[in-house]
């Protein structure tokens, strides 16, 4: 019997309308791709866990969350236990890391009622389930940072900029091009084509990678580097510590990092805008470098030196004492998927800022003496 013809599955409804957009307006930067794709997909669709297209670190398990809150009981304990602390997450997904955070941080009641809970957040289908895990600690929602009240706060971003949208430029005969987005009719699929930059793309781009060889993409994420620097100059002007985890490179490079996926599995990022989740490596070399100008930067560790340095491993054996089988089990895979180098340990990075001169020294970024982490 003959194999069956794959047949190209059809374009969404949203797919289409953007499709007739971009046949009407033209081509569209991978940025502004990303971005209306991204508001889609958070908006409609079934992100995080087992059952849905990909899993983060705090739906793993419980001691991802639990360990950060212990990091922010510290850093509040460092800060001279202030009675107002504003703890603020960005892209709190489905409220899981901050449920276990605010777990722990209740078994310190001097802290807890000095904690009020931000959360930033666009999708309003995310916003019902964070409502929903985290409602006894009366959150309010914002729709940007710059919207949380001023004052000393501690904030934590995990997964929350690899969601945020980045330019490509690509070298095509000599020249660095600007990749945009296109719908061809007489194809019918999404496809890249290139145009001149809107600026003078190599004025941002460190000067090594200026004559880079042909094919050579250079991304960039202005979106990125503006809340960041939002999220430092609130650090630098009223104090406190911020923590971004995410995953990318320590050292700014070269390279197509963008990506999609569903249910687990990798897609092209033009197969199904709005239906994937597309994201992107996070620039944590160029990041660190802008919030330098501004703050103390901590990191950048590895995510398995930073848990391990924390006691991911010593909280598991509490955990272990009232576990049965099966969860002690489930308890070693977690910890291994989280801080084995092979799974999310190395490519998972870690940055912490805090005011320049406060003398806080957030934990779990010790470098050792052997190993140079800082350089991984
Ligand atoms: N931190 C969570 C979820 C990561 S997914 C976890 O670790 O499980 C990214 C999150 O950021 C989602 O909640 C998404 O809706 C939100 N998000 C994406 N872009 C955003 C933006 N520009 N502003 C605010 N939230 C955004």
């Amino acid at each position: 019997m003959q194999e069956p013809i794959a047949k190209k599955p059809d374009l969404s409804p949203f797919a289409k309308a953007l499709a007739s957009q971009l046949v009407e307006e033209g081509p569209i930067t991978v940025a502004d791709y990303m971005a209306i794709a991204a508001s889609q997909y958070y908006a409609n669709e079934n992100p995080f866990g087992r059952d849905g297209d990909f899993i983060t670190a705090p739906e793993i398990s419980q001691l991802f969350g639990e360990v950060i809150g212990a990091w922010l009981i510290d850093a509040w304990m460092q800060m001279g236990k202030p009675e107002h602390i504003q703890l603020i997450e960005l892209g709190p997904g489905k409220g899981t890391l901050m449920a276990d955070v605010m777990r722990v941080i209740s078994q310190w009641p001097q802290m807890k009622s000095a904690v009020s809970l931000h959360l930033v957040e666009t999708s309003a289908a995310l916003r019902a389930k964070q409502d929903a895990a985290l409602k006894a600690y009366r959150p309010v929602w914002y729709d940007s940072l710059d919207e949380v009240p001023l004052g000393p706060s501690l904030i934590v971003a995990n997964e929350f900029f690899d969601a945020l949208p980045v330019h490509q430029f690509e070298k095509v005969a000599g020249e660095w091009m600007e990749r945009r987005v296109k719908y061809s009719e007489t194809k019918d699929v999404f496809e890249f084509t290139h145009l001149p930059p809107e600026f003078e793309v190599t004025a941002i781009m460190p000067e090594e990678f200026v004559n880079a060889k042909e094919g050579s993409i250079f991304e960039v994420s202005p979106v990125s580097l503006s809340i960041l620097e939002t999220l430092a100059t609130r650090i630098a002007e009223y104090g406190g510590a911020a923590l971004i985890i995410d995953y990318g490179h320590a050292q700014p490079g070269l390279g197509d990092t963008v990506q999609a996926m569903k249910q687990h599995s990798y897609t092209g990022i033009l197969a199904n805008p709005g239906g994937d989740d597309i994201t992107a490596h996070v620039d944590f070399g160029t990041m660190a470098l802008a919030a330098s100008q501004i703050v103390d930067v901590h990191g950048i560790a590895t995510q398995g030196d930073f848990l391990n340095e924390l006691g991911i491993a010593q909280r598991a054996e509490i955990l272990r004492q009232n576990a049965n089988e099966k969860q002690q089990w489930d308890m070693a895979l977690a910890i291994k998927r989280l801080t084995a180098p092979s799974e999310m340990g190395a490519l998972f990075k870690v940055m912490a800022l805090t005011q320049k001169g406060s003398g806080i020294v957030p934990a779990g970024f010790v470098v050792h003496e052997e190993a140079d982490d800082a350089q991984v």
